[in-house]
């Protein structure tokens, strides 16, 4: 005989987990690994789902990811591959203002498939300079500028060609160069002219140059090859005047100001990111005031924030987005050094609440290590989900690779580390008028990730099965599934982490994608 249990069918009690409300609270703070998310019903494909988003009140992405104002993370190379992956990158200000508009400039400028920063060297420079760079990058080819950087005269081109006979590592460049060269004039090269004319002329490389001869930029067969073999994603991230969408940092600080001018009057700049690790000041509110009245186009990202009121105060100075997290991060020290923070699930779910029912985005910032923690984000009222070491350790990400102990890896600095905050960043931790700095950040390695050209189509691909496994086509689905009640959650026991992850294996090659 089947014996049959009593389940009171379609009433409140057959629902399983809990509403956010009830899960956030309850005074607890928590990470994304502490919260799961229970499956809704599927009826439409992966495909389906939609990730758009507006990443500002003004400014929409199809992917809804940002890289980090961080000075391993995001400069010019960076930007461009985020808004080639229909994404955002923020420039770091980590530097001079001359600098930061260098790279913003480079970024907006920039033309698919053209390399954003060739390798440049003086014409006194030697064979053996080239020879070491191989070595380090694995580069072979340096274009060669009277001033050893883009933006100087173009003399000639160096590759391996010119100098793997050459016995004398002494010899300088301006002997060995190549100086009869095709070049391209900027102001009317495309990507599929160059490609043309590298097939035609069976050359390697392609300098562009501006009216002056100053070289600009490079264009590369391998580029274009490589292009080819990436994944099919969608359309750039375009901004209203037709070039790539590029974000930059500014403090807070008066001098700030003209920053910001500069940014957007001689950049051209299309969003600002207020960047503070604790976003709720006087300082800031005046700055966002300020923006939003001398520069009344420009969107402006404010933060960081983990409550409700921080981001109330915010928004009513004008905020246009805000970044949340404080203490979430990689390379953070903030909650051990400052036992001030908030577990970043709790804090993206009460500060986008709060936001969202104001029309203001919220920017989930830190703590991403994998899809489902992005996931989780934009499921909880996020927005879009800023990265630092996702990205960093990848060839977009600015700095050389080395190789530790064997394994290929590059820098990544928080920028609280006494490294970075020498250099300049300690004003985002408020130290810059302390005589004694306390470092809220770690300095370190990551290891190689490839390319965010190829990385992030596939991790946008796995965020979409996750929807799908939520039974949300989009990320407004998501939300209204929470605020409805719908969307059941609950937290999860150390052991139903561990459960979670890879267990009870002799040995395994974990692949993603
Ligand atoms: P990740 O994606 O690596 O987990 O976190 C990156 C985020 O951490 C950045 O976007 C920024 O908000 C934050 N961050 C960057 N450097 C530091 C630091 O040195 N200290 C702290 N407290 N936060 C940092």
């Amino acid at each position: 005989m089947v014996f049959t249990r009593f389940c009171p069918a379609f009433s409140e009690d057959i629902l399983d987990g809990f509403t956010g409300p009830e899960l956030f609270g309850q005074g607890v703070s928590y990470t994304y690994d502490d919260v799961i998310f229970l499956p809704g019903h599927i009826n439409f494909g992966a495909h389906e789902v939609d990730l758009t988003s507006y990443v500002t009140r003004n400014i929409k992405l199809r992917t809804p990811l940002v890289s980090s104002p961080m000075d391993t993370v995001t400069e010019a190379g960076m930007a461009v591959a985020m808004a080639a992956v229909g994404g955002m990158g923020v420039i770091h200000y980590n530097n001079s203002l001359e600098e930061q508009l260098h790279e913003v400039k480079t970024a907006k400028n920039h033309s698919p498939g053209f390399v954003v920063h060739p390798v440049c060297m003086q014409p006194t420079a030697t064979v053996a300079d080239v020879a070491a760079l191989k070595e380090r990058r694995g580069l072979s080819s340096v274009c060669i500028t009277d001033t050893g950087k883009v933006g100087g005269k173009l003399l000639g081109m160096v590759t391996t060609r010119d100098w793997d006979f050459v016995t004398d590592l002494h010899t300088p460049l301006s002997e060995v160069m190549t100086a009869d060269l095709e070049t391209a004039e900027y102001d009317t090269i495309t990507a599929e002219k160059a490609m043309q004319l590298l097939k035609a002329s069976k050359r390697g490389k392609l300098p562009i140059v501006g009216a002056g001869g100053e070289l600009l930029a490079l264009a590369t067969r391998a580029l274009f090859r490589e292009d080819a073999r990436m994944p099919f994603g969608g359309p750039a991230s375009v901004a209203p005047d037709g070039r790539l969408l590029v974000g930059a940092a500014v403090g807070t600080r008066d001098a700030d100001r003209e920053r910001v001018a500069a940014l957007r009057d001689v950049g051209h700049v299309d969003v600002v990111v207020l960047d503070s690790s604790q976003g709720d000041s006087t300082f800031q509110v005046s700055m966002v005031q300020h923006i939003k009245r001398e520069h009344p186009g420009l969107d402006v990202i404010c933060g960081n924030v983990v409550t409700s009121w921080q981001a109330r105060r915010l928004i009513e100075a004008g905020a246009d987005a805000l970044r949340v997290g404080m203490g979430s991060g990689s390379i953070c020290t903030t909650q051990e050094v400052c036992a001030v923070g908030r577990g970043q699930a709790t804090a993206v779910y009460h500060t986008a609440r709060l936001a969202n029912s104001l029309g203001v985005p919220v920017i989930a910032d830190g703590g991403i290590q994998n899809s489902g923690n992005v996931v989780k984000a934009l499921a909880l009222g996020a927005s879009a989900v800023m990265c630092g070491s996702l990205f960093a350790g990848t060839a977009e990400a600015p700095g050389d690779y080395q190789s530790v102990n064997g394994v290929r890896v590059k820098k990544y600095r928080g920028m609280g580390s006494l490294e970075a905050m020498t250099k300049g960043s300690e004003v985002r931790y408020h130290s810059d008028t302390q005589s004694l700095k306390i470092a809220q950040g770690v300095s370190g390695t990551v290891r190689d990730k490839g390319s965010v050209r190829r990385n992030v189509p596939y991790m946008v691909q796995a965020v979409k099965q996750g929807f799908q496994d939520l039974g949300a086509k989009s990320i407004a689905d998501a939300w209204q599934r929470l605020d409805s009640g719908e969307q059941r959650l609950e937290s999860r026991t150390g052991a139903a982490q561990a459960e979670g992850g890879i267990h009870d294996m002799h040995s395994y090659e974990k692949k993603s994608w």
